[in-house]
């Protein structure tokens, strides 16, 4: 266990916040409040209100109220840029305030937040500018008399709905892009996490942001998530979350036939050619199966490996896997933390034994390490996974790697291909041929070759097949949020029907 000294120190008292309906801080209906502890101290950091219906009625009547009536909508991309800008250097300013939140909430690493909240603040520059560049089409080709045009709306009340393992980065985007189009929002942050939203929502104030445009709400998902899902005035549903979850949402937004955004689970494949720097893929393996614990959905959790190079690949990884430091988030030096709650953290062990008695060997770790407080998971390492193993099926959502060995480059596709997600996938080899007809073959919202889990937000993210419905960030993540018009303009006079 990591063990250095600490810059920021444990909350005396929880940070009590309220909900932000119509520009004010309310406790709505609540009765009861949610207190959220933290999973690596075990002391209590948050209370939130426990939202209900009623709560979600009050902030679509405001944020419909707000689309139809303030300048939010129709007014310029400049003038929203404006205050995405601005609300990017308040994150800026308010930079150690929301780290400290977000690790104590979720139990990342510090350092790990901190990165995270300055790259947020990065997305909601590039989201301003993307509410100046948002267009439409002009089609100048219809004959002397005709004139078309693409024009592209916002499509109205935006209901958002974030998971827990990265509050602020996933928020970072969508909400900035939801609110470039021109749309306002309703946003249900997850239970276990909805610290770093409400401060969000005072800093958007701060900012300029009209009352009404983005809400806030907190409470249970089954209550207040399912609510927003199933509201009939809200236009839109983005749902970031399981895939299980999704399918709820999708089938809640089927009652008014809400447009919807779906980014769930992923089982995602690290494909390593023969002709790998095997050096430079087994760091980035450890790292995309130790990153915030393994909690992420990118996460690249299965190893495909070519057999002639499946021992070496596996020495490396457990060598560097031995040296990630593990231990308290608060430390600086911490490159894994705490997993974020205890159900997880059942979960993550309960494939650790069954992945056994299924036949997988596992090489390393995959228990939990004693401590007095915190659940720190030492990462897991199981080789002859076949790909009929549930550890190489369902997503684990923890620090649990899977290798299976392939002979050659058609087995490796069709191995990397038989999930039913679809996220990502990273694949490595020097040779560029090899690379990219993987690219290519693979079903996936994003593929990276000879690195993972890297980029901006300039190139859009999302999931084929069960891992999700549309596309966030880049301006795909902009135009998402909006409805496509086609006007067609007679110039001069129409040709008559009627004959005289
Ligand atoms: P989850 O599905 O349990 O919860 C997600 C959100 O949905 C939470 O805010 C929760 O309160 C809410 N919710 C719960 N029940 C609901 C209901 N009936 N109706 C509407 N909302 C409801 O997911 P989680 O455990 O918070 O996050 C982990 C999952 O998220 C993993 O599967 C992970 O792969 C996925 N994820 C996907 C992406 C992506 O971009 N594809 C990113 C991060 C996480």
């Amino acid at each position: 266990m990591n063990n250095n000294a600490l810059i920021h120190s444990l909350p005396v008292q929880p940070r009590h916040f309220d909900m932000f309906i119509d520009g004010q801080w309310t406790q709505g209906s609540a009765t009861r409040s949610v207190t959220r502890r933290s999973p690596a101290h075990d002391v209590p950091v948050s209370v939130y209100p426990s939202g209900s219906g009623v709560d979600v009625d009050q902030a679509v009547v405001a944020a419909r109220q707000a689309f139809e009536q303030s300048t939010w909508a129709r007014g310029s991309g400049e003038a929203r840029s404006t205050v995405l800008l601005k609300t990017a250097e308040l994150i800026r300013q308010h930079c150690e305030e929301l780290a400290l939140c977000e690790t104590l909430e979720t139990g990342k690493p510090i350092a790990q937040s901190r990165g995270e909240v300055l790259a947020s603040a990065g997305i909601w520059e590039y989201a301003a500018g993307q509410a100046r560049a948002l267009h439409g089409d002009a089609f100048n080709n219809l004959g002397e008399d005709m004139l078309g045009l693409v024009t592209r709306e916002p499509v109205g009340v935006v209901g958002l709905i974030t998971p827990w393992n990265f509050p602020f980065f996933i928020l970072a985007e969508r909400l900035p892009f939801i609110l470039a189009s021109g749309c306002t929002v309703v946003v249900k942050p997850s239970e276990l996490t909805s610290g770093t939203t409400l401060i969000l929502a005072g800093l958007l104030q701060q900012a300029g942001l009209p009352d009404g445009v983005v809400n806030v709400l907190t409470g249970p998902g089954s209550v207040v998530g399912q609510a927003i899902s199933e509201h009939a005035d809200i236009d839109m549903v983005s749902f970031t979350g399981s895939t299980e979850v999704g399918r709820l949402t999708l089938a809640a937004a089927a009652g008014n036939m809400k447009k919807t955004g779906l980014e769930l689970g992923g089982k995602n494949p690290q494909v390593v050619f023969a002709d790998a720097d095997l050096d430079a893929a087994a760091d980035a393996i450890v790292f995309g199966i130790c990153f915030n614990a393994g909690q992420c959905c990118v996460s690249g959790s299965r190893l495909l490996v070519h057999r002639s190079v499946e021992q070496r690949l596996t020495a490396k990884i457990l060598e560097l896997l031995a040296r990630v430091r593990i231990g308290d988030p608060l430390d600086e030096a911490t490159q894994v933390g705490s997993i974020t709650e205890l159900r997880q953290m059942e979960r993550i062990l309960g494939y650790v034994s069954q992945g056994r008695s299924e036949g997988a060997q596992l090489m390393t770790g995959g228990y939990r390490i004693e401590s007095p407080q915190g659940m720190y998971l030492q990462p897991a390492v199981f080789s002859q996974v076949t790909p009929q193993m549930t550890l190489a099926r369902e997503e684990i959502f923890g620090p649990v790697l899977t290798i299976t060995a392939f002979d050659d480059f058609d087995q490796a596709m069709q191995i990397a291909n038989d999930t039913p997600f679809g996220l990502a996938a990273s694949v490595w080899s020097r040779d560029l041929n090899t690379s990219l007809r993987a690219m290519r073959q693979i079903k996936a919202g994003r593929v990276w070759v000879n690195t993972t889990i890297a980029g901006g937000p300039e190139l859009p993210s999302g999931g084929f097949k069960q891992s999700g419905i549309g596309r966030e960030t880049g301006r795909y993540g902009v135009e998402e949020y909006t409805e496509v018009k086609s006007v067609h303009l007679q110039l001069g006079e129409r040709a008559r029907w009627v004959q005289d």
